[in-house]
């Protein structure tokens, strides 16, 4: 049977190498980015260019956006020349961005009005699990279209979770997976601040204590980043700030004190008074450092 024709909306870290994997499965893809030079390297992997979210849309079966934040979905799907604007009627839209469960039903019930299926479908993982098609996805949305995307979904990642009927679901795993990424992400800087506090070998002492009880995917993939001096993102830190504003906005409205996810959204704006925050989310170990008046590379400026 023939793929479907995928449009895909948004080609930055996540969707380039996104796309890259459904071009290499051999979907049909027409692609829009807001800056164009993206644009044109998925058109030389083999991806139709288009001129904008509309024009995508009213060429495709399934729409997929991948953008930074709530009001970013909303102006590509209901702004001029948007999604809404091109999409037929018994389409499927997919929004992989993290966003606010509350923006996602509200867009969903508006697609409704056209006779379109949305799906929430968060995704968990990083850059690398992007680039080896092994993310996480956490699915929000009606299960007829949840099954027509399935094998979208499965070039994509490997842990694919329906987590129910009603939108917003998918995004509100997505934020249980943030609390816990944020905490662990403290746990492993600083881990690596006492160490190199006590000036011990710190990938001896790494290789030690990643196999062990306190192994998580942040020691094993951010850890050497942080020994190595490496701040270059797989994730920014903006956009874990994004992330965690609306794991603390969702806590407030259901009365749930979150103690932890607040202290680290407080130190990662430590990292982002110090002009970092389009660093990767290791940068964190910063705030320690600031805090501690050391320095885990002591030649660094
Ligand atoms: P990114 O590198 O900043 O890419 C964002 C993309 O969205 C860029 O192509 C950007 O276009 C486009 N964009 C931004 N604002 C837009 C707007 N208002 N209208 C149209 N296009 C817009 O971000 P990313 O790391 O790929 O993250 C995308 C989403 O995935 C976010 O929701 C993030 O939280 C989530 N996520 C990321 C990771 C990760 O490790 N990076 C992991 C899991 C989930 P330009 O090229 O013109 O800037």
């Amino acid at each position: 049977m023939a793929l479907p024709k995928v449009g895909w909306i948004g080609l930055g870290i996540m969707g380039k190498p996104m796309v890259r994997n459904l071009l290499n499965a051999g979907y049909p893809l027409v692609v829009w980015n807001r800056s164009r030079p993206a644009v044109d390297l998925a058109a030389s992997w083999g991806a139709t260019p288009a001129n904008s979210a509309k024009e995508v849309a009213e060429q495709c079966e399934i729409v997929v956006t991948m953008v930074p934040d709530s009001p970013d979905v909303q102006q590509v799907v209901l702004g001029p020349n948007g999604i809404y604007e091109g999409i037929r009627p018994g389409s499927v839209y997919v929004d992989m961005s993290t966003i606010s469960p509350m923006v996602t039903k509200r867009i969903a019930a508006k697609l409704a009005e056209k006779g379109v299926q949305m799906l929430d479908a968060p995704v968990s993982g990083g850059d690398i699990g992007a680039q080896r098609g092994t993310l996480s996805i956490m699915v929000g949305g009606p299960r007829e279209a949840f099954e027509r995307c399935l094998p979208l979904f499965q070039i994509l990642g490997e842990n694919i979770v329906h987590a129910g009927e009603e939108n917003g679901l998918g995004q509100f795993v997505k934020l249980c997976n943030q609390t816990a990424c944020g905490l662990n992400l403290l746990a492993m800087v600083e881990s690596i601040a006492l160490g190199a506090k006590a000036g011990l070998d710190l990938e001896k002492m790494l290789a030690a204590i990643t196999k062990g009880a306190a192994g998580s995917w942040m020691l094993s993939n951010l850890g050497p980043k942080v020994i190595a001096g490496d701040w270059e993102p797989g994730f920014m830190v903006k956009l874990q700030q994004k992330d965690l504003r609306l794991v603390l906005e969702a806590a407030a409205s259901l009365g749930l004190p979150l103690p932890g996810t607040a202290l680290v959204h407080q130190l990662f704006r430590v990292v982002e008074a110090a002009g970092l925050g389009e660093k990767g989310t290791q940068a964190l170990a910063h705030a320690l450092e600031r805090m501690g008046n050391f320095k885990i590379h002591p030649d660094e400026g």
